[in-house]
């Protein structure tokens, strides 16, 4: 069996599309990604182009080399001919400036690869303007470049854009394949969301078991000075990914816990919501951490002079 694409070993129809595609030597040029969220889309995007932009790809394989100067620029997430295009911040879809200037960078040649790749996230909330100067890309698009619509849905593209794009679909993934996805080990704190969110950031992933560990029931807080002084050099979006780690753990703990320690445990998660909405709306990053920590350990404090 081939190794290519390892992360979406899920997703058969999808991976056959694309075998089939790379050995024929004939990829097209706008494929559209669809199914609902979280199913490894923009993971199987990335794998692809990285696939498509490598000077020394095995055809048996298909895998990517992991040793030219394309895989390189790929895997320090600086490659000048992979362009990835979502909805700005505070923004919910992308817009038709954002498509003009795609389309300027279209009209440039490759930099280091022989080719070049366009992904555009959320492509379905595209407005039809937007839509409609994509077309150019998708119409005219010269022999060495490529475009992938990723979308949850296909209700809101034109049927022009329909039309000139080649569909592959991506199912809602079942629990065994969840469970054979997850690197082994992590199943106990990692769902799926969390570990396509940390990939890459193994160090943040373990900096945030780390705070779990002190902040379920079983760490005392005081005696983690080293975690909590690493932790408040951080930045916004790591402590709202840390926000999203703790909160749906302090949930399922309350499952299993005595009165007393279920009464404690949703207290935190009180505290650990109001900082995560905090974070939201712009409070100050550092001051809303020691003040996160600070009512988090009332209680333990408590605790420890029992
Ligand atoms: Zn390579």
């Amino acid at each position: 069996m081939s190794s290519f694409l390892p992360t979406i070993h899920a997703q058969n129809k999808a991976r056959t599309y694309l075998e089939r595609f790379y050995r024929s030597g004939k990829i097209p040029h706008a494929l559209r990604f669809v199914g609902p969220p979280s199913v490894g889309k923009m993971t199987t995007a990335r794998q692809w182009a990285k696939l498509l932009l490598c000077a020394d790809s095995d055809l048996a394989s298909l895998e990517a080399c992991g040793q030219c100067s394309s895989c390189h620029s790929f895997e320090s997430g600086t490659h000048p001919d992979l362009i990835t295009l979502a909805p700005a911040p505070g923004k919910k879809a992308i817009g038709v400036d954002e498509v003009r200037e795609l389309i300027l960078a279209a009209r440039l040649y490759p930099l280091i690869s022989s080719r070049k790749l366009f992904l555009l996230d959320e492509a379905d909330s595209m407005g039809a303007s937007a839509q409609n100067s994509l077309l150019k890309i998708l119409e005219e698009a010269p022999e060495n470049q490529f475009i992938i619509l990723i979308c949850r849905q296909e209700e809101t593209l034109l049927p022009t854009v329909l039309s000139r794009t080649v569909r592959l679909p991506f199912d809602a993934l079942r629990q065994d394949d969840l469970a054979a996805l997850l690197p082994s080990g992590q199943e106990d704190y990692l769902s799926l969301y969390e570990w396509q969110s940390f990939q890459g950031r193994e160090e943040e992933a373990a900096l945030c078991q780390q705070v779990w560990q002190q902040v379920s029931l079983l760490g005392r807080l005081s005696e983690a000075e080293e975690v909590w002084s690493t932790i408040s050099k951080r930045d916004r979006d790591f402590f709202v990914l840390l926000c999203d780690f703790l909160l749906p753990r302090y949930q399922q703990a309350t499952i299993t816990t005595t009165d007393e320690q279920r009464k404690e445990l949703l207290r935190r998660f009180g505290v650990t919501l109001e900082w995560r909405r905090a974070l939201e709306e712009n409070a100050n990053v550092v001051l809303s951490f020691y003040n996160w920590l600070l009512r988090m350990s009332e209680s333990s404090q408590l605790k420890d002079t029992r």
